[in-house]
């Protein structure tokens, strides 16, 4: 049984339907790739799967738990979430804001562990020279490493990132993606992540799911759903993607 369990969910704003009756199950350390044109509802997944928006049918399951009925503080340490972007990009320092991803374990205070936690976290997004650092000090990229550290910290069992590689150099791009690869490899994290870039998707993801106008287009391993054919109607143009 899957880790994470989508199964029939119907997101609304409102009157508009962004997501209708969609199905996914991802397993203990699979990397699932979630593509899609903009506005095909991959956010709203992801917000869907960590428990931010409720659906109007359907449910999330974690581990056979219905994400809703988790106390969020349990549920902070299953699930790590790293939005695109902050609503607000406040003056706070840089290791503190880390340092939020491990609130759900501080009883009173935050331990040593949870420093050296963060710093590890840091360390892993090439981000720990940033530490003296306040958060309207960085750049996009900078930031954006910074909020996936803080995903890290809480050392979840499932990841959810939304496009973690969109502000980034080439160079973080792929260090970034061989870190979510090995922790799924050498930790068992499930990791699920919305990408643009497809040839990312494919090397990168064992599955990946495919969204247009809210509902799943196509979905499997990888290889098979990652084809020209099948991008062609999903993107409205050819596309390679080697
Ligand atoms: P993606 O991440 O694939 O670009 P989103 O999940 O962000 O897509 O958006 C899916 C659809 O829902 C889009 O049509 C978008 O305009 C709409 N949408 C997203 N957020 C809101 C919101 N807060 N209120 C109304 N519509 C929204």
């Amino acid at each position: 049984m899957g880790v994470i369990r989508v199964r029939g969910v119907t997101v609304y704003y409102g009157s508009f339907k962004a997501l209708n009756t969609v199905d996914v199950e991802v397993e203990a350390g699979e990397v699932l790739a979630l593509i899609g044109p903009n506005g095909s509802g991959k956010t709203t997944l992801l917000k869907t799967m960590c428990g931010i928006l409720n659906p109007k049918l359907g449910a999330v399951y974690l581990d056979g738990k219905e994400v809703h009925r988790i106390p969020k503080m349990e549920l902070s340490k299953i699930i790590g979430y790293a939005p695109q972007r902050l609503e607000v990009n406040f003056a706070m320092p840089v290791l503190d804001f880390v340092l939020t991803g491990r609130r759900a374990y501080a009883s009173w205070d935050y331990s040593r562990e949870d420093y050296n936690i963060s710093l590890k976290a840091l360390k892993m997004l090439r981000a720990d020279h940033l530490i003296t650092r306040r958060l309207d000090q960085l750049s996009g990229g900078e930031l954006q490493r910074v909020v996936i550290a803080r995903a890290l910290a809480s050392e979840p069992k499932v990841l959810l990132l939304d496009e973690p590689t969109s502000s980034l150099d080439p160079k973080h791009q792929i260090e970034i993606l061989e870190t979510l690869r090995s922790l799924s490899r050498n930790f068992s994290t499930t990791v699920i992540m919305s990408l643009h870039d497809l040839t990312h998707a494919y090397r990168y993801a064992d599955k990946t799911l495919i969204l247009k106008d809210g509902q799943v287009f196509a979905a499997g391993r990888t290889s098979d759903v990652i084809r020209e054919d099948i991008l062609e109607p999903v993107y409205g143009v050819k596309l390679k993607v080697l």
